[in-house]
């Protein structure tokens, strides 16, 4: 129960991996808020949490990309829960085009929602959150190795983990912690969406496909006081993948 009488506000919280953390968390006591764009199922998913043991679950229908969302739904957390004390950025998006067809907006659009609404969640947390806080960051392996087609979104996880890195550093001073998790392959719809998947341009064996309980499990440790020595690390959670040559 690391996450007794605490509350930890997970970015994307409705999606594969970001109902994973919310799991995780709720099963280990968590006050939770669950931010996105979406806020379908939220009945059924609030009854499963609070079954998991979560103490209170509270959604916060937000773009990460609007500054104003954004405050919004760190709002509902000071406000309804009194505290702050876990953010996870899960939020993401993929658009699959090559170099020469993207659009300002797309670049726009992928960075305000990848990174921009990152930083805009880790500069509440940093306004809100006590002594003892924790900012895990979700990227990707796309920060080290990356494939065609995706050029923002490797952009976007690369600066995402030089925004860990400066978190990190800020944070001392607040004894907030920053962390990244590095993800590989993970079995929820982003991936199988994937036209590189599609047309064989990418081929995954079945030992590269992790579960988001995986992602979650390494979340969790990070954002948990089993982790009060680790800030500013990223951790691959990929099954080995990139360690392949
Ligand atoms: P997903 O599509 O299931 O979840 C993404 C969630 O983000 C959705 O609930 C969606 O509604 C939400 N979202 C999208 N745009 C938003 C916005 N503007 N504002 C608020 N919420 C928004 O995908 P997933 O696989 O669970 O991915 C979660 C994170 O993990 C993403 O950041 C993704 O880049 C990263 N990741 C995934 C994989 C993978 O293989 N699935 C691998 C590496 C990293």
């Amino acid at each position: 129960m690391r996450f007794l009488n605490k509350t930890a506000l997970v970015t994307g919280g409705l999606g594969g991996i970001g109902l994973a953390c919310a799991r995780q968390l709720a099963s280990e006591g968590a006050s939770l808020v669950l931010a996105d764009l979406v806020a379908d199922r939220a009945e059924a998913i609030s009854d499963e949490l609070r079954s998991l043991g979560a103490t209170t679950v509270l959604f916060a229908r937000c773009d990460v990309s609007s500054e104003a969302d954004v405050v919004a739904a760190c709002d509902v957390a000071t406000n309804q829960t009194g505290r702050f004390d876990v953010l996870v950025n899960v939020a993401g998006m993929m658009i699959y085009k090559p170099i020469e067809d993207l659009t300002g907006d797309d670049w726009h659009k992928l960075l305000g929602v990848n990174l921009i609404g990152a930083a805009l969640f880790t500069r509440e947390a940093f306004r809100r959150m006590s002594s003892g806080g924790a900012v895990v960051n979700v990227s990707s392996i796309h920060t080290v190795q990356t494939s065609p087609l995706v050029a923002p979104y490797a952009a976007a996880k690369a600066a995402l983990g030089s925004l860990t890195r400066s978190t990190s550093i800020e944070g001392v001073a607040k004894g907030i912690r920053a962390n990244a998790v590095l993800p590989g392959a993970i079995d929820t719809p982003m991936l199988w969406a994937s036209p590189n998947l599609k047309s064989g341009a990418e081929k995954l064996e079945a030992a590269d496909v992790g579960q988001p309980e995986n992602v979650a499990k390494a979340v969790a440790f990070l954002a948990s006081d089993d982790a009060t020595f680790i800030t500013g690390a990223s951790l691959n959670v990929d099954g080995g993948r990139l360690a392949k040559l």
